[in-house]
């Protein structure tokens, strides 16, 4: 199968099966991993404020609960498919395996395009979505999160709806919430930490001196702008940063935070006073030390992977390298950190929300942030020593810890020969 044709829901079965084989597990494991548990596709009819009323398409996916519930965000996005959703609940399993969490993997989407909508016609779809899956989630089922265009206010509408008909208040059936409701301290700059913990271990493995190396960042939202904010922290020089419309590039380094207040004037990175604009390639093949993709699907190619001189690739992004430029990266000797350990800080930081809303007993952000630090520490250790133990790249070594975790409590629950 060729990389263009290649589907997400594929390549994540492909990953699934390798794993498998190389973990000598049963056949029924990949059986039963192979497709989601549960998938529930919903027709949503929304009242616009022109007075008519259009149906939109919406899916939740709940690919295994034997680890506890369901656990994964919601997007609002004119392109989705019911594959894509089930690959995403799929990856999700794996992600929060890798970490440790007592979860599964869920996902869900709405097929709409929320930036041609009112607010009161997104908190309509909202509510409306939720009335649809209602019996489907719950705290201890399936717990949303926002995603791609979904944010706080809206999880707050959904929690709002959850609880009306609940006939209670259900603050735990959503994360990434607001905080007046239930949200965690320490959330939104979650996955950026998580991303930098990664690289500092990394970094430490093959014995390079942050203080004295260079950063590459694709992509400057919630993601990329707090992962360059905390490398920055850790002693890294950050040479250059790309988003969709443009570039900000100048070898002898970029301040973060300056970049961060022009980013929130102007709306984008590119223009950014002593800096030059660059390509998606020419930045993905820049000398550097680290490579954070920290923005889509699919960024580093075989057609620019041969380029990377970066000595880490840290995929805070989900699943941003193909296959093919996953296998280039590690015939030259990179240390990629794959994603379902890279970018799992905002889903422990979203447990963690999870854990507060059922004790209803909140934390500082020092706790968040000190608790985050030990599992994605712990999380990569033993990554890292099954990379070497089975000579196998991280990325496989994270499948085999994860679908190893998920095989065992299929045998403790007596589902396997
Ligand atoms: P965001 O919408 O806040 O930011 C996305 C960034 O990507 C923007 O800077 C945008 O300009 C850039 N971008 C989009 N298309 C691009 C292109 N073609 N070329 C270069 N840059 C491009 O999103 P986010 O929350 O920061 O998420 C980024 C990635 O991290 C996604 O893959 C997401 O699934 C993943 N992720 C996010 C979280 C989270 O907690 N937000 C958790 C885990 C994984």
């Amino acid at each position: 199968m060729s990389e263009k044709t290649m589907n997400v829901f594929e390549i994540v079965q492909e990953q699934i099966r390798q794993g498998c084989e190389t973990l000598g597990a049963e056949e029924a494991v990949y059986e039963i991993l192979k497709q989601p548990k549960r998938f529930l596709q919903v027709n949503i009819p929304v009242r616009m404020d022109d007075g008519s009323v259009k149906v939109f398409d919406g899916y939740r996916s709940q690919h295994t609960d034997v680890l506890g519930p369901a656990k994964g965000g919601l997007r609002f996005h004119p392109i989705v498919d019911a594959d894509e959703v089930k690959a995403l609940s799929m990856w999700m399993t794996f992600k929060c395996a890798v970490v440790g969490l007592p979860y599964g993997g869920g996902k869900g989407a709405v097929c709409c395009n929320p930036k041609e909508m009112s607010p009161g016609e997104i908190e309509r779809l909202a509510r409306g979505f939720i009335r649809a899956v209602g019996n489907f989630i719950g705290p201890e089922v399936d717990i949303p999160a926002p995603d791609v265009y979904t944010n706080p206010q809206i999880m707050a509408w959904m929690v709002d709806e959850y609880s009306v008909l609940q006939q209670r208040n259900s603050f735990g059936v959503m994360t990434g919430k607001p905080l007046n409701i239930g949200g965690s301290l320490g959330r939104n700059t979650a996955t950026g930490r998580g991303c930098v913990y990664t690289v500092r271990e990394a970094a430490e493995r093959i014995g390079l001196d942050l203080n004295n190396s260079t950063t590459v960042l694709q992509g400057f939202g919630n993601v990329g702008s707090f992962a360059g904010q905390f490398m920055q922290e850790e002693g890294s020089t950050l040479i250059a940063v790309r988003e969709i419309d443009g570039a900000a590039y100048n070898p002898d380094g970029l301040d973060v935070n300056k970049l961060m207040e022009y980013r929130a004037e102007h709306g984008t990175v590119k223009g950014f006073p002593g800096s030059k604009d660059l390509s998606n390639d020419e930045l993905m093949n820049l000398p550097c030390d680290i490579l954070i993709p920290a923005a889509l699907e699919n960024q580093l190619t075989s057609r620019n992977a041969g380029g990377v001189k970066a000595k880490i690739v840290a995929e805070a992004a989900n699943g941003p390298t193909t296959p093919e430029a996953d296998r280039i990266l590690h015939d030259k000797g990179i240390l990629v950190i794959p994603d379902i350990l890279s970018s799992a800080g905002g889903v422990t930081v979203s447990y963690f929300e999870w854990v507060q809303n059922l004790q209803h007993f909140y934390w500082t952000e020092q706790e968040v942030d000190e608790r985050l630090e030990r599992i994605i520490v712990d999380a990569f250790d033993s990554i890292y020593s099954m990379s070497k133990e089975h000579k196998v790249s991280m990325r496989n070594a994270a499948y085999l810890v994860a679908i190893d975790r998920v095989a065992q409590a299929m045998k403790a629950r007596g589902w396997l020969g």
